[in-house]
């Protein structure tokens, strides 16, 4: 199986200590089964004191957070359980964070969280270009070849002109949004479109409106906020927007193949569009409002699964809004 790799994936180490929000704060990590069990039989005062925090759920088993963060947590910025017995002890959900992995059976794609702050300093900063790996145990892949195909050929020539374009990046980002709807009906049973960027762009004037951004930040003030920082980001001033390619080629990487599971590829694109002009419509430092994007949104399958939904129903995540948004 071929395993392909962006170039920012291996230079990723955790900062630790000197992580500014680190992935010990505001979250329940979930543990798995195996960590569970080997967690409650350690003896002594790790064990007792793991053996109080850990919480089984209807989803499985919770490490519950404490005044805000894990309760492994210590002050120095590092975790006990890693202090105490390596690395190799932690759970799986600690020992992948903050990589990701696409696994789609035939080849699989590995990336970094945006949630995580050294990641997103990684993504925002680093070459995305690809190389690959073969590991053992390729599988057939559990999805239709057809429409494989066409997301990997689109996404590789949507990924190739955002790299080159020459135009300005609201633009260009309108011209994403134009010809995923040429692919979507590729993969609805449509002829194999062109990729005419200037034909795409001129649909994209026509089809805007004003663009509303009040309508957007109160679409994501009214999803499941984790913290008040977000909150206060949502309901305070907004500036004028930055755009940031490497931004989108991030959404674009992490989304556009996972349409081959229901067939949605522009939900995926509106989700990753709104993204781009929320965080960038964000006062304040944009690496660190990228991250707290991915870990209020990204890190939350319900919110995640929200805005998927509203693609078809929000006003302020309608194709005119967000061209309106883009082009205004
Ligand atoms: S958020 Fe990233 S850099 Fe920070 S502690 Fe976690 S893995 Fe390390």
């Amino acid at each position: 199986m071929k395993i392909f790799t962006p170039d920012y994936y291996k230079e990723f180490l955790c900062i630790a200590g000197a992580c500014p929000d680190s992935c010990c704060k505001e979250w329940a990590v979930d543990v798995d089964p195996e960590a569970a069990t080997y967690y409650r039989g350690l003896p002594g005062p790790l064990g007792d004191r793991l053996r109080s925090v850990l919480e089984d759920t209807q989803g499985g088993t919770v490490m519950v957070i404490e005044n805000g963060r894990c309760p492994m947590w210590q002050t120095d910025g590092l975790c006990r359980i890693h202090a105490e017995l390596g690395h190799e002890a932690l759970c799986q959900t600690c020992r992948d964070f903050p990589r990701i992995k696409h696994d789609y059976g035939s080849f699989a794609e590995l990336g970094l969280e945006l949630s995580c702050p050294e990641a997103a300093r990684l993504i925002l900063a680093g070459s995305h270009q690809q190389s690959f790996t073969i590991a053992d145990g390729e599988g057939d892949g559990d999805y239709d070849k057809d429409v494989m195909d066409i997301l990997l050929r689109s996404r590789k020539m949507i990924l190739s002109f955002l790299d080159t374009s020459s135009l300005p990046d609201p633009e260009a980002f309108a011209v994403v949004l134009l010809y995923a709807h040429g692919v979507q009906g590729q993969i609805d049973g449509g002829d194999e479109i062109a990729f005419e960027p200037m034909q795409c762009l001129a649909d994209a004037r026509r089809f805007s409106d004003a663009g509303n951004l009040d309508g957007l930040t109160t679409f994501f003030a009214g999803l499941e906020i984790l913290t008040p920082d977000w909150a206060n980001m949502l309901s305070g001033p907004k500036q004028a927007c930055i755009y940031n390619k490497k931004l989108l080629h991030y959404f674009i990487c992490r989304y556009w193949l996972q349409a081959v599971a229901d067939y949605d590829l522009i939900s995926r694109v509106k989700f990753s569009l709104a993204a781009c002009i929320l965080i960038g419509s964000l006062p304040g430092d944009f690496m660190r409002n990228a991250q707290l994007f991915s870990k209020e949104i990204e890190n939350d399958p319900d919110n995640v699964e929200a805005i998927l939904d509203g693609c078809y129903s929000i006003p302020a995540l309608t194709d005119s809004n967000l061209l309106g948004l883009l082009l205004r």
